[in-house]
């Protein structure tokens, strides 16, 4: 969170212009089969888009290929259908969009918004600001590129020169937020030094080609919010809505991660999945709606949706019974 003594703050109510339909989506990364953490958002998404009478999009993620695992995505679309969650329109996929990202990069670049980088990971890692980083957070990169300057001839990242000031919007779940990139992140990257759009890149870009007013996520993703309202601001694209689900973990408060080998979920019983997730976000699923159709559980969920069930609620262990029959490996 930020310094708000010197800057300027920029607010958004967190609504989204009320002329565009409700659009929202699910955007799984293709580095392993779904899992219970990422089905939350999934479900959450799904069913807060149907609600609101909007359409739900997928869109698959694929622009890391080192993280990904074969066969993930066409998995992923599958799991979801064997759900019931039916999604509208085409799927698009990130790896087919470079062009996209790299207009909206060359954009930036002309408004002397962007900077190449050298620096290599090690001397970011060194920083005092990223010595209690998380693994999978985005090194703090000070203003400037003190480090180590671009020579010509070298791979370099493209950087973000973050604005220093402060950044709000409210939240659907997690309520008033606040951060300074600047201050907290630094100058993000845009592309990486391997040549890829980094994820903030694309997703901004992705959500306005897509037409997508609203954004229902897992709350690991809270403290990208502000990177990716100062990129929609910068390009002059629409603010979105946010909505931040709380994050499931396990018993020793690690979240559940494709990445960290979280087991997939099994396909027999899918309505139980499904009730286990309508669980873990306090919806009071009757007893006995497991043994339901998938399609019954949602039609259930639609008409009995409260998201205020978990507003504030920033995580939850997912150890309880429905969340271990819907993980259990399935049987040969
Ligand atoms: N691809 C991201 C993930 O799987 C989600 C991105 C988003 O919803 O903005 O964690």
């Amino acid at each position: 969170m930020s310094d708000a003594r010197s800057s300027s703050a920029t607010a958004t109510t967190g609504t989204a212009d009320p002329v565009r339909p409700y659009r929202g989506r699910f955007a799984p990364s293709p580095s392993g089969p779904l899992h219970f953490g990422s089905l939350i958002a999934a479900v959450g998404s799904y069913l807060e888009a149907r609600t609101r009478g909007g359409d739900w999009l997928v869109r698959i993620e694929d622009l890391d290929p080192p993280r990904e695992r074969p066969g993930a995505a066409d998995a992923i679309l599958a799991t979801l259908d064997h759900l019931d969650l039916h999604w509208d329109g085409p799927i698009l996929r990130q790896s087919t969009r470079v062009d996209a990202y790299q207009a909206a990069l060359d954009r930036l670049a002309a408004a002397g918004q962007t900077f190449r980088c050298a620096c290599s990971r090690a001397q970011l890692t060194a920083l005092p600001e990223n010595l209690h980083r998380d693994s999978g957070d985005e090194l703090f990169h000070p203003r400037g590129c003190p480090l180590s300057p671009a020579a010509a001839g070298t791979s370099t990242a493209c950087r973000f020169q973050a604005p220093d000031r402060d950044v709000e919007f409210v939240d659907r779940v997690q309520g008033r937020q606040c951060a300074n990139v600047a201050r907290t992140v630094g100058d993000f990257v845009l592309r990486r030094r391997d040549g890829w759009y980094a994820y903030q890149l694309a997703v901004v870009v992705d959500d306005a080609a897509q037409g997508v007013t609203d954004v229902v996520r897992g709350a690991d993703l809270l403290g990208s919010t502000a990177r990716q309202i100062l990129l929609q601001e910068a390009l002059g694209l629409p603010r979105l809505a946010y909505m931040h689900l709380p994050l499931a973990v396990d018993e020793s408060g690690l979240k559940l991660s494709k990445s960290d080998d979280a087991p997939a979920l099994s396909r027999e019983r899918p309505a139980a999945q499904l009730v286990a997730v309508l669980e873990f976000l306090r919806q009071g699923p009757p007893a006995g709606l497991g043994d339901a159709s998938p399609g019954e559980v949602l039609q259930w969920a639609r008409a009995n949706w409260r998201p205020e069930h978990f507003s504030g609620m920033t995580r939850g262990t997912a150890s309880g019974a429905s969340v271990q029959e819907a993980t259990q490996e399935d049987r040969p």
